[in-house]
């Protein structure tokens, strides 16, 4: 029985005897495999397998945690380079104690190490404690923009439901809410329980962070998350953490299999894929009532969706849309979208009007989009409506 403690600790990573097991993240609909988490295994000289709940405490009452971190990070940029050359690289968490808020030089160094392998800043997903955050006011929120600048991903660990953390998230410049395994413990299948648990998910989809549920590890907890809208899961209903050589086997025979999707479909997760189905080709959708000059507008991130309120005055609309057009195309849009030209389409009998533009997106970056307003007929009044899909042709 080896005794635990800092020496023995340290002595463990000098002579390898650290190494990185990783637990494979699934696709909540699909169970495609999409990433995965690194976490750390002291297997001792007599083989013995140690968790890191008996050692990773007491590393974090020093900076020898920092020590244990780095390592793991390297272990798993030498595992990225393997599936790089397999052709089958995933983006992989690795976990960040929150005692490297002492180390000045954090960023360089996780830039240097990363580098050294060649490996994509995208690839690594640097995983911090919601309680790291929160603890520290907004230098950490800075420190945490700095790392996401450099191109890594940004996972909050242990996400759960408390306020502070709710109108912390806001600050937070994360990609990735990690919603821990208590919050979804066996009352997740009791009503309230559920409905904290949907609401929740549904607002973190709201604000556009991926939510990975851990520690699912049975049907009923699977069957909640799917029609909450939950993107990932990580758990032992899927895989345990693994060792590098069968991970690496996991990944090979877990290549993206886009089956039956929709018989594996909750509600939630069947109109998420058909929105997402419908988004691919028409980043924006407008529905708007000539008659009343209103509009709602749905877009898909990444279009030009800043300049405007998702509903308002159809013609204000158009009026704020032709000054993101190519100053050359301003005029042919100005005119064709026009309540009188669209009414008089209208008139003569036209099911749509269509017409071909270059459009500044939020990038600043000009696409030729083709909108089309389609008439639609109203069941219920005389207005005439429209629906405008949008489609990005580069
Ligand atoms: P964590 O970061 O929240 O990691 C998830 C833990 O949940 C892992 O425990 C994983 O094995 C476990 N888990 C995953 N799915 C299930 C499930 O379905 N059921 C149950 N019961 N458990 C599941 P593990 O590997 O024992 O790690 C425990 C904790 O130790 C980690 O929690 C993390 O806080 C810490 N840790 C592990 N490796 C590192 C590391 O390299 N650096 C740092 N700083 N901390 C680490
Ligand atoms: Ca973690
Ligand atoms: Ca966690």
């Amino acid at each position: 029985m080896i005794e635990i403690n800092e020496a023995s600790i340290k002595k463990a990573i000098q002579e390898n005897e650290l190494c990185a097991y990783y637990q494979p993240q699934v696709d909540t609909i699909t169970h495609d495999l999409k990433s995965a988490e690194a976490l750390c295994r002291w297997i001792a000289k007599d083989g013995t397998l140690i968790k890191p709940d008996s050692f990773i405490p007491l590393a974090e009452k020093s900076q020898l945690i920092c020590d244990i971190d780095w390592y793991i990070l390297n272990e798993t940029c030498q595992l990225l380079q393997k599936l790089t050359t397999l052709g089958h690289a995933i983006p992989i968490g690795v976990n960040f104690s929150r005692n490297h808020l002492k180390e000045h030089n954090f960023l360089d160094k996780l830039c240097s190490i990363v580098d050294s392998y060649h490996i994509e800043h995208h690839m690594i997903i640097v995983e911090v404690t919601e309680t790291s955050l929160l603890e520290k006011n907004m230098s950490v929120v800075k420190g945490v923009s700095k790392v996401k600048e450099k191109g890594f991903k940004i996972a909050v660990d242990d996400f759960d439901s408390g306020l502070s953390s709710l109108s912390f998230i806001k600050d937070v410049e994360a990609d990735i809410l990690k919603i821990d395994q208590s919050i979804l413990c066996e009352e997740s299948t009791e009503e309230k329980s559920r409905l904290i648990l949907t609401s929740m998910i549904d607002l973190f989809n709201n604000l556009h962070f991926v939510t990975v549920a851990e520690g699912v590890e049975n049907q009923s907890q699977l069957g909640v998350l799917k029609t909450s809208g939950c993107q990932l899961i990580q758990g032992y209903l899927f895989s345990k953490p693994l060792p590098e050589d069968e991970f690496i086997q996991y990944v090979l025979q877990h290549e993206s299999n886009h089956g039956d999707v929709l018989k594996m479909q909750g509600p939630l997760g069947a109109s998420n894929l058909m929105m997402q189905a419908i988004f691919k080709k028409h980043p924006m959708i407008i529905m708007s009532n000539l008659t009343q000059d209103s509009y709602v507008m749905m877009a898909y991130e990444n279009f030009h969706t800043h300049y405007s309120p998702a509903s308002g005055i159809f013609s204000e609309l158009i009026e704020r849309d032709t000054n993101t057009m190519h100053p050359e195309d301003q005029e042919l849009f100005r005119h064709t979208f026009s309540i009188p030209h669209l009414m008089e389409e209208y008139k003569k009998g036209s099911e749509s009007v269509s017409c071909i533009t270059r459009q500044r997106g939020d990038d600043g970056i000009y696409r030729r989009v083709e909108s089309t307003d389609y008439f639609v007929k109203s069941p219920s009044t005389n207005d005439v409506l429209i629906i405008t899909l949008c489609e990005d042709l580069d």
